[in-house]
């Protein structure tokens, strides 16, 4: 099974990305994740990417769906994948839609995580991740044990750059701009599924396996 989880930032795809790969095995490619690692390691794409995502832009096309493509070649993504935060623009989805088509591939579901900006606002200035490991935490609803110390990994507890106040107003601007006609786009071809993503992580995966049944996807229980 290939999804793409799609949602505004802050909306959950993390979180619901890590449910997704407990239940069903599928590879986790979530672009944030690599240009972040990218950044942390001093690389030329971070180089390139670090000015765009600190003020809350878009990293280009190009550069994303190079590293993308790359990605998806592996043997890892042959039996399954999950896209967190790939597509965003509609000519990422084009991009992707050839990439998979001259191998065969295709997705099978879209999952379009809903949340209202309120609590997109709340939630985002709440996070706060490990500078080493990535782990995340919320201030108010899972705090580490140790203040400011990562429960996995011992390592530091911080902001990201782009979650400060001013970044994430522009960051949900460029998501209703850009990455919003993609729900147009995937219900057009018929594998949207809308998840109501406001009332815990429980009810967001049972509405996802009602829907992956209902589809055919899985088989029903
Ligand atoms: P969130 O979903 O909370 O916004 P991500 O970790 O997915 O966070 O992404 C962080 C930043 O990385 C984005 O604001 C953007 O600058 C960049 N980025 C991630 N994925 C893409 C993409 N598909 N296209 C362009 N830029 C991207
Ligand atoms: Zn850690």
């Amino acid at each position: 099974m290939n999804i793409i989880l799609l949602g505004a930032p802050g909306s959950g795809k993390g979180t619901v990305a890590e449910a997704l790969k407990k239940s069903f095995e599928l590879t986790h490619i979530s672009t944030g994740d690599i240009f972040r690692a990218n950044i942390a390691n001093e690389t030329e794409l971070g180089r390139k990417a670090k000015s765009y995502i600190d003020r809350g832009d878009l990293v280009p096309d190009d550069i994303t769906v190079d590293m993308v493509k790359e990605r998806l070649s592996h043997q890892d993504c042959s039996s399954g994948f999950m896209l967190d935060g790939f597509p965003r623009t509609i000519t990422q989805a084009d991009a992707l839609e050839s990439i998979l088509c001259s191998r065969g591939q295709s997705v099978d579901a879209v999952i379009n995580l809903q949340v209202s900006d309120a609590v997109i606002i709340r939630r985002i200035s709440a996070r706060r991740v490990c500078k080493s490991c990535g782990a995340t935490y919320s201030q108010t609803f899972n705090p580490p044990q140790q203040d400011g110390k990562c429960d996995v990994c011992g390592g530091e507890i911080v902001q990201r750059a782009d979650d400060m106040p001013e970044t994430v107003l522009s960051r949900l601007e460029t998501y209703a701009q850009k990455t919003q006609p993609l729900v147009d786009y995937y219900a057009a071809r018929a594998i949207l599924i809308n998840v109501d993503n406001e009332s815990g992580l429980d009810l967001a995966m049972r509405q996802i396996q009602d829907q992956f049944a209902q589809r055919g996807l899985i088989s029903s229980q």
